[in-house]
């Protein structure tokens, strides 16, 4: 019999729908799942389609499909973040209530040459449109407005991990000056809103993470526990993304890359597996699940593990 569900662990699978599901993003969506189903717990699909210039038309439909075909099996309706912008609205609307953020209209191009004669880190905001006045019907951004502080957290894979935040991160953006909704405000208000206990993605987000932090932080939000799955990187050593035309998994054969996606996550699955219904190799996977032997760093090349057939 099935244990019953432990409500007290939700965990969450977020692709971007700008193209079809990589082996990359199958290696969040794996470890995810697994972290979820061995704890008894419940796993949710929310789909992060907040930037429409970069998305795909059909790409979410089949980043379901694929999902639907390798044997995953989500709790609940799919969530659309494209249906949430009240709610990020209203957090938006609290942050500048407590004097948390403030309009900038300052272009990427300012900001390059602003940081670099202030000698900042490239990318840094050095707070140029801080007390600025800005007329509201003015196009502009939002940036929250970060606290001289380090913010320190412990990923489960990744150990320790702190951040300087006006050094090394400066006031990040909320809302751009074209209206859309920064991924780092949206995925703190539904990571806390869906009740998340554990983040488990790739670690190419590990640096993003002291932002959703602070943004939990002046938000009075919860903050999840983290873990961080190593990256899976191509030939050339570069990360494996839709934007660099990773090849989309095959719905028609997903064993291998099932497969071989544990085999990166540190498991073991036996051979036979190979053979079976996807059923079948999850049924292994969630009894022998062993988040301890997830390696923190890339060991192996994604071109060799997608090509090769054990
Ligand atoms: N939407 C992000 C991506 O596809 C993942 C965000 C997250 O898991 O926090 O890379």
């Amino acid at each position: 019999m099935q244990p019953p569900p432990n409500h007290r662990y939700l965990g969450r699978f977020a692709p971007s729908p700008t193209g079809p599901l990589h082996f990359g993003s199958l290696i969040a969506a794996i470890g995810s799942y697994l972290q979820a189903r061995s704890n008894s717990g419940l796993w949710l699909v929310r789909m992060e389609d907040l930037d429409p210039p970069r998305e795909r038309p059909g790409a979410a439909d089949a980043i379901l499909r694929t999902l639907e075909a390798y044997g995953f099996e989500w709790d609940g309706e799919v969530r659309y973040q494209s249906s949430r912008s009240e709610a990020y609205l209203d957090a938006l609307e609290r942050l500048r209530g407590e004097g948390r953020s403030y309009p900038c209209r300052c272009s990427r191009k300012e900001i390059g040459e602003q940081a670099e004669r202030l000698g900042m880190a490239a990318g840094v905001y050095p707070g140029t449109c801080r007390g600025a006045a800005i007329r509201p019907q003015q196009p502009h951004a939002t940036r929250f407005l970060v606290d001289d502080e380090t913010i320190t957290f412990i990923d489960a894979i990744q150990g320790r991990y702190s951040q300087q935040m006006a050094q090394q991160v400066g006031d990040f953006v909320l809302r751009r000056a074209d209206g859309l909704f920064a991924y780092q405000l949206a995925v703190v208000i539904d990571d806390a809103d869906q009740q998340i206990t554990e983040v488990v993605r790739g670690s190419d987000l590990l640096d993003n993470t002291p932002r959703q932090i602070a943004l939990q932080q002046a938000l009075g939000l919860t903050t999840p526990h983290y873990l961080h799955l190593p990256i899976v990187v191509n030939a050339e050593g570069q990360k494996l993304s839709k934007q660099t035309f990773a090849t989309a998994l095959d719905d028609s054969n997903p064993l291998p890359a099932l497969w071989q996606g544990l085999q990166f996550l540190g498991q073991q699955p036996p051979i036979e597996l190979m053979n079976e219904k996807p059923e079948t190799l999850w049924q292994w996977a969630v009894m022998h699940w062993r988040s301890d032997n997830i390696p923190r760093k890339l060991t192996a090349d994604a071109s060799n593990l997608i090509e090769s057939r054990p």
